[in-house]
């Protein structure tokens, strides 16, 4: 079967093709660790995790690599608030990273990079494209030299952009569309600094990125990943770094998914800090956010709202239901070689650049069939095992399906009570006492997720 990704260096859908046969080698961007992650970051990151279940659907093994951004002004300017140090920052937000991650069900990636830890190697990096000519000195900062490098502009016409490169603008760069790779030390930096052999400084974000990747994937790798705002300048600075030095192609494939918005004012008078994944996590399962994001294609921007993720939840229940109802009793997946029918249609649209809203559209006609049957009385054996193979291969790459589900857990009566309750102080618009019961309800490892007429309770990962 083919797969089909959308390149954004040639903007069309491409076959996909490894460079060795069965592996596929896979660079995401991935958190600057200086802040609480918000629901848009794991857009992008949910999105890293389908391109990798897919690729995994194909028959490929994923070599994925996502890096962590350790060394950055919005971290220097954090530590300088002086409320927290440098180490006790990153790993705090690095763990949260890692942490929010696995409550999404995204799969491990093979390795999480540094750049804090990989310094030595951005220096060698750039040392060597001084040495080629294509990065110069201005009073201790290095500059990449767009001049000498005839290809800039892979992904943006570089005559009509208007948004140049400006973060470097007055350490001396000598054209507009240069790029710092390594940023002399300054007093603000305190002690988060290295020696190079152009004095004290740290290296630049792109060039983290580029030393990063080649270094744990090659100097070509299959597929260069990140969310959109990273097409110019990053990726481009990033690749040129790579394609001067190296006289290589970077990255095969290059794929940007679109971002999630948030609609201001909403955002600030009634959501508040929900929008913050840690907190959005205690209002709605991992199930919910998922499918939430998963319901559009990765190039369409996605537009906020507490009625979508209701809409998730609900959709949720309709395959809990049909799960239950064709007894299924595993959720392992063994890979299926060979789909045919709904499903294959289904592995066909996820194929075809990862038409995520086609691919559930099928599964919910088939559920909506199948639930015909059962009405009828009529559901056979085939049925049931067409239904199984289809759910698992579903959940193979949407992971919605909680484990509970499967052992039909009751809610505690203790539980039942509380949320009783709560949805009394709901109504009666008592938002503390609710949130209290709410917080109680956690803790006895279940979540109320609420939606505009009633409240329900699911089971917390
Ligand atoms: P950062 O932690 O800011 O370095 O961002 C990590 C990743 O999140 C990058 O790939 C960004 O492109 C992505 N990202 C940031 N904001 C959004 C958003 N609103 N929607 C989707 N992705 C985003
Ligand atoms: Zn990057």
């Amino acid at each position: 079967m083919i797969l089909k990704l959308y390149n954004s260096t040639t903007s069309q859908k491409e076959d996909f093709k490894s460079i060795s046969p069965n592996i596929v080698s896979m660079y995401c961007c991935g958190p600057t660790v200086y802040d609480a992650p918000h629901l848009g970051n794991f857009r992008t990151f949910v999105f890293y995790d389908l391109v990798k279940r897919v690729l995994i659907q194909n028959g490929f093994e994923v070599n994925q690599v996502i890096n962590i951004t350790d060394i950055d002004d919005k971290i220097i300017d954090k530590v300088n608030s002086g409320a927290i140090g440098y180490k006790e920052l990153t790993a705090k937000f690095n763990d949260m990273f890692l942490q929010h991650s696995l409550s999404l069900n995204i799969q491990e990636a093979n390795q999480y990079p540094k750049t804090s830890d990989h310094v030595e190697a951005m220096i060698g990096f750039i040392k060597a494209l001084i040495d080629k000519e294509y990065a110069y000195n201005v009073d201790g900062n290095i500059f990449f030299d767009t001049e000498k490098y005839s290809k800039y502009g892979k992904f943006v016409n570089i005559e009509n952009i208007d948004r140049l490169e400006s973060e470097d603008d007055g350490l001396g760069k000598k054209n507009q569309k240069d790029f710092a790779l390594w940023k002399t030390w300054k007093e603000e930096d305190g002690d988060i600094t290295w020696e190079s052999e152009w004095g004290k400084g740290r290296p630049a974000w792109h060039t983290e990125c580029a030393v990063l990747a080649t270094q744990s994937l090659g100097k070509t790798i299959d597929i260069h990943c990140g969310g959109v705002d990273l097409k110019f300048p990053h990726h481009e600075n990033e690749s040129a770094q790579v394609e001067a030095l190296l006289d290589s192609v970077f990255s095969n494939y290059w794929l940007h998914s679109e971002h999630l918005i948030l609609e201001e004012e909403k955002m600030s008078k009634s959501l508040g800090n929900i929008l913050n994944i840690g907190d959005l996590l205690n209002q709605y399962s991992a199930e919910t956010i998922r499918l939430f994001l998963l319901s559009s294609h990765y190039r369409s921007k996605i537009y906020f709202s507490d009625e979508k993720l209701s809409d998730s939840s609900k959709m949720i229940d309709k395959i809990n239901r049909f799960v239950k109802s064709v007894g299924l009793d595993t959720l392992d997946h063994n890979g299926d070689t060979n789909p045919s029918g709904d499903y294959l249609r289904f592995v066909e649209s996820l194929n075809d650049d990862l038409n995520t809203p086609e691919a559930l559209g099928i599964f919910f006609d088939f559920i909506n069939k199948k639930n015909k049957k059962i009405h009828e009385d009529s559901l056979s054996e085939e049925d049931i095992e067409e239904s199984k193979k289809f759910i698992l291969g579903f959940n193979s790459i949407f992971q919605i399906i909680h484990p509970s589900v499967l052992i039909d857990e009751e809610v505690p009566e203790e539980v039942q009570k509380l949320a009783f309750i709560r949805e009394g102080m709901r109504d009666k618009k008592n938002w503390e006492e609710a949130d209290r019961l709410r917080e109680e309800i956690e803790k006895m490892g279940w979540l109320i997720e609420d939606s505009e007429s009633s409240q329900k309770l699911v089971r917390k990962k």
